[in-house]
């Protein structure tokens, strides 16, 4: 998970809020010094932190509620499009031929993740090369050729050559012929100004059309600083920031970004080869938020709802008979792939788990259960504790099938009950289904 504490802190935000009885100017304000706490301490800087919240609070009190969100769904999603809206859009790095410089200070990933570079474009049908440029550390060299070799990816070094700057001019041409080059430079403990100088060099050599500064999550308020720097040598077009899979606040490095000006081209998310991600901010969001995906959610409750306001009601009054059960399992049927509609739900983060089963009741399951159902008698249907062993026997042979298929039955209508439950003990949780009228 990216960004463990940050994201936490704010999804017991998200909570406070579905729980909160009311939605008024105190609450608003709470949850807006709830989001600063949260995002200050993980580094982000005031003055993004403040730009954001004023944004929250001035939302909130402005905009009317319109189609089906709630006040609180309103709330909620009002917090993560601003959340979205700082990161601002992600940097734009083509599937072309084309040279990348990697730059930034040493172990901030930037050899790591010139390798994923090289394997992300290879994955896409691009060859792709690597280049040396990093003369400094003492094993750069067979770091890098390791790396590349384990991928087959092409690679370029000079290993007693102490001139980078050189080595780049030769890389470049001798890898002409493949898509996509990738120069590792060399990155010291602090900015040294020689350092920024080799940079602007290798820079004019190579002619990257993607120059990327390569960020640790881990890095707190002094990266904005650096990221100005590098920016000023090299003209930076895009940021990875590398590590976010790790306890690292990452509020450093995203604010870099916002202060410079650039946008994030890629995340790093662990220490293989393959863990590099295109950065989507919504996706970035909903995850840290754990709300998968919200912005779906949010444009289906606009659309109208599967079943009737009357039989939710009552589904929710009632004890959550079998019948209860197969309309809900209509409804959502109706409401297209199930997996889907659940995943976008944000049980998950609303302290309630939706047993596994409730993701397999395709139309299948759904006719089954009919074809079960018909064989019980209202009694059954109204109160299936009652259905033991020698009713189990009975209906299974009045709807042609093996027992096992009733005690299927029997468990899943349990496991959805006690969902239920959790639900139900859940006012937000209650309206939140029931808008979308998938209880
Ligand atoms: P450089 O000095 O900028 O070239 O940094 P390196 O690429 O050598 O990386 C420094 C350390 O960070 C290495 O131990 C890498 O394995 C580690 N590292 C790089 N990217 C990631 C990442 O996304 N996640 C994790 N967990 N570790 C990473
Ligand atoms: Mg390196």
């Amino acid at each position: 998970m990216v960004m463990d504490k940050l994201g936490s802190s704010l999804r017991d935000t998200l909570k406070k809020i579905a729980r909160a009885n009311r939605i008024d100017e105190k609450t608003i304000s709470e949850v807006v010094k709830d989001i600063q706490r949260a995002l200050l301490s993980a580094d982000v800087n005031v003055k993004l932190v403040m730009q954001l919240s004023n944004r929250i609070k001035e939302r909130a009190s402005k905009e009317e509620l319109t189609g089906r969100l709630g006040p609180r769904e309103h709330i909620i999603n009002i917090v993560y499009q601003e959340l979205v809206a700082i990161l601002g859009r992600p940097a734009n790095v083509p599937l072309k031929g084309q040279t990348i410089l990697m730059v930034g200070l040493q172990g901030s990933g930037k050899t790591t993740t010139s390798v994923k570079l090289a394997r992300f474009f290879q994955k896409k049908g691009l060859k792709s090369a690597v280049v040396c440029a990093d003369t400094y550390r003492p094993g750069a060299y067979d770091q890098l050729l390791q790396l590349c070799d384990k991928i087959g990816v092409a690679f370029y070094g000079e290993k007693d050559n102490s001139d980078a700057v050189e080595i780049t001019r030769r890389g470049i041409v001798d890898m002409k012929r493949h898509d996509v080059i990738v120069v590792d430079t060399a990155g010291r403990h602090a900015l040294e100004s020689d350092l920024i100088r080799e940079m602007e060099l290798i820079n004019e050599i190579a002619k990257a059309e993607q120059r990327l500064l390569v960020l640790d999550a881990a890095i707190g308020q002094q990266a904005s600083e650096q990221a100005k720097a590098f920016n000023e040598a090299v003209g930076i077009t895009g940021v990875v920031i590398t590590k976010l899979d790790g306890t690292a606040k990452g509020g450093g490095a995203l604010s870099a970004v916002a202060d410079v000006g650039t946008s994030i081209a890629f995340i790093g998310t662990g220490e293989t080869i393959d863990d590099l991600e295109k950065f989507e901010p919504d996706r970035f969001i909903s995850r840290l938020l754990g709300m998968g995906d919200l912005k779906s959610l949010v444009e289906m409750m606009e659309e109208e709802p599967p079943i009737q306001e009357e039989d939710v009601e009552a589904m929710l009054k009632g004890k959550f008979t079998l019948k209860d059960m197969y309309k809900q399992m209509e409804a959502i049927n109706k409401m297209g792939p199930i997996q889907k509609v659940m995943q976008m739900l944000p049980l998950g983060s609303f302290g309630v788990d939706l047993p596994d089963g409730a993701l397999q009741s395709t139309k299948d399951t759904l006719t089954r259960f009919k074809y079960i159902m018909d064989s019980m008698t209202d009694e059954e249907m109204e109160d299936p504790h009652i259905i033991r062993s020698s009713r189990i026997r009975r209906i299974s042979r009045g709807a042609g099938v093996p027992t096992e298929g009733v005690r299927e039955l029997l468990k899943y209508h349990k496991l959805m009950q006690r969902a239920m439950k959790g639900v139900r003990n859940q006012k937000e949780m209650q309206k939140f289904l029931r808008k979308q009228g998938l209880k």
